[in-house]
C-alpha cells in the first residue's frame, strides 16, 4: 500500500523547516513549481557539489560545461524534440479536465465520486492530441513564430553541440566525458508527487563520448558506478533498483536504457536514467548544422562519429529521494519526534552549537566555538529553549552532530587555557 501519509508528513515539515515552499504562494501558488529555502537549498547544492566531485573533479576523463538555458531553435529540431517530445492527451468535454491518456489508469476524474476518466456514465473523453512539453518564448521584440525559442527540456544538447569545442580546449581524447549541472523545463500535463515532477528542474547530466563498439562495455561500467554512487549518498540498497526499458519504453534516440528506480511511498520511480544514445544525436546535429562532427583518432588513423553513454538524473528527483530515505519517527517517553537521518556530507546543516544554559560562561564559549566552526562547515547556534527542544529541532533538520556546552565545558577550557599560559 502507498503511504501517502507520509509525503504530507514531509510537505509540511518541508514548508515548516524551510526545505521547500510553494513558488508564489502568496498569489495562491504556481503550479507545480517550488522555491527552495535556508535548508532546502544546502541540501540540493551539498548533492549537486557530491555529484560534480565524483563526475568532473575526482576523474581525469570528465569536463565540466555550463551551456546556455536558451540555444538556436535548429537544435530542437535536429534532437527530435519539437517533432517528438510529445505526450498523448486526452480531454473530457464534460468535466473540461486534460489527461495523458497512457495514464488514464492511474488518474482521478476531478468529479465525485472518485473514479478513473471515462468511468462516469456522462465522461466523454477526446482522441488523443500529441502535446508538446517544450516551453516556448520568444526572442526580440516581435512575437512571431520566427522569433520562437525555447527553453531547454533537457542540458544534453548544450553538450553535444559544445563537443569539439570542450574536446580541443581540453586536449581530450576519446573515451572521455562532458558533466553539466543546469535547469531545464518540461511543461508536464501531470505534474505532482510534491518535488518529483515539476515543470522547472535541474538536471544533473554527463555524456560519455566513445568509439562505437566500445559503448556496450562502457554502459555497463557507467551503471555499476551510477548505483554506485546513488548508495554511497546514504540511500538504502533495499529501495534501490534497476529498470530495464522494454522495446516500447526506449526512447527514440536509445539503443539500451536502464532507469535507477526509488520506492518512494507513490510506489517504485524513475530517479536517473543510464541511455546508450549511439550517435544518433551527433549524426543529427552533423546533418543539421553542416559542420563536420567526427573525431579524428591520429593514432589509429581513424575517422568517426563517437557513440554517447549518457547519465540523466535530476537534482530536485533525487533531493526527494533523500528526504524520503531519511525520514523517520521515533517515540522517546511516550512523545514522538521525526528524524531526517542524512548522510552527514548531504546534511544541510552539519554541526550545532548549544549551550545548556544562558550564564557562567557557557553562551561565550559556544559563541566562540560556533564562529570557529562556521569557517569549515555550515554550522548553526542555538541557545533558545530547554536543551532536549533543541536536540528536537536539530533532529528534524538532520544536523548529524550537536555540541552541548555545559558547565565542565567551561572549566575544562579555562584549565586548557591556564596551562597554555604557563608553558608561554
Ligand atoms: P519521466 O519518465 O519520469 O518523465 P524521463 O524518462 O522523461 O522521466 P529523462 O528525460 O530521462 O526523464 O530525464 C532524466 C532525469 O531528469 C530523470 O531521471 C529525473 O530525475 C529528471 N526529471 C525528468 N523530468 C523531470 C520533472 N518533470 N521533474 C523533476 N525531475 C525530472
Amino acid at each position: 500500500m502507498a503511504d501517502t501519509s507520509l509525503m504530507d508528513k514531509l510537505v509540511s515539515l518541508c514548508k515548516r523547516r524551510g526545505f521547500v515552499f510553494q513558488s508564489s504562494e502568496i498569489y495562491g501558488g504556481l503550479g507545480s513549481v517550488w522555491d527552495y529555502g535556508p535548508l532546502g537549498v544546502e541540501l540540493k547544492n551539498n548533492i549537486k557539489q557530491r555529484w560534480w566531485r565524483a563526475m568532473v573533479q575526482a576523474r581525469d576523463d570528465i569536463e565540466g560545461l555550463d551551456a546556455a538555458i536558451l540555444m538556436a531553435p535548429q537544435v530542437w529540431e535536429a534532437s527530435g524534440h519539437v517533432a517528438g517530445f510529445t505526450d498523448p492527451l486526452v480531454d473530457c468535454r464534460t468535466c473540461k479536465a486534460r489527461f495523458r491518456e497512457d495514464q488514464l489508469a492511474q488518474a482521478q476524474c476531478p468529479r465525485k465520486p472518485s473514479k478513473h476518466p471515462g468511468e462516469h456514465g456522462d465522461c466523454d473523453l477526446t482522441e488523443a492530441r500529441q502535446f508538446n512539453l517544450m516551453f516556448k518564448t520568444f526572442m526580440g521584440p516581435v512575437e512571431e513564430s520566427a522569433a520562437t525559442v525555447y527553453l531547454r527540456p533537457e542540458t544534453a544538447q548544450g553538450i553535444y553541440v559544445n563537443y569539439l569545442n570542450v574536446m580541443q580546449a581540453s586536449r581530450q581524447k576519446i573515451p572521455f566525458g562532458i558533466a553539466q549541472i543546469g535547469k531545464a523545463f518540461r511543461n508536464e500535463i501531470t505534474p505532482g508527487n510534491f518535488i518529483f515532477r515539476t515543470r522547472e528542474f535541474e538536471q544533473m547530466e554527463m555524456q560519455f563520448f566513445v568509439k562505437p563498439g566500445t559503448d556496450d562495455a562502457w554502459f555497463e561500467r557507467w551503471r555499476e558506478w551510477r548505483m554506485e554512487w546513488h548508495v554511497a549518498l546514504g540511500l538504502d540498497p533495499a529501495k534501490l533498483r534497476w529498470h530495464e526499458h522494454g522495446p516500447d519504453e526506449l526512447a527514440h534516440y536509445a539503443r539500451r536504457a536502464y532507469d535507477v528506480e526509488y520506492e518512494f511511498p507513490f510506489g517504485w520511480q524513475e530517479i536517473e536514467g543510464v541511455h546508450n544514445r549511439t550517435d544518433f544525436d551527433l549524426k543529427a546535429h552533423q546533418e543539421h548544422s553542416g559542420k563536420k562532427l567526427e573525431y579524428f583518432d591520429q593514432a589509429a588513423g581513424e575517422r568517426y562519429l563517437p557513440y554517447i553513454v549518457e547519465t540523466s538524473a535530476g537534482a530536485d528527483r533525487i533531493m526527494l529521494t533523500t528526504l524520503v530515505d531519511a525520514y523517520r519517527e521515533e517515540t522517546v517517553e511516550g512523545e514522538t519526534r521525526v528524524v531526517l537521518g542524512f548522510h552527514p556530507a548531504i546534511a544541510p546543516i552539519k554541526a550545532a552549537v548549544l549551550p545548556l544554559v544562558k550564564k557562567d560562561g557557557m553562551p561565550e564559549l559556544a559563541t566562540e566555538l560556533f564562529h570557529n566552526l562556521k569557517q569549515q562547515v555550515a554550522a548553526f547556534y542555538d541557545a533558545s529553549g530547554a536543551i532536549g527542544r533543541r536536540y528536537r529541532r536539530m533532529d528534524e533538520a538532520g544536523t548529524p552532530f550537536c555540541v552541548t556546552i555545559d558547565g565542565e565545558s567551561v572549566a575544562e577550557r579555562s584549565e586548557e587555557h591556564t596551562s597554555e599560559l604557563q608553558s608561554h
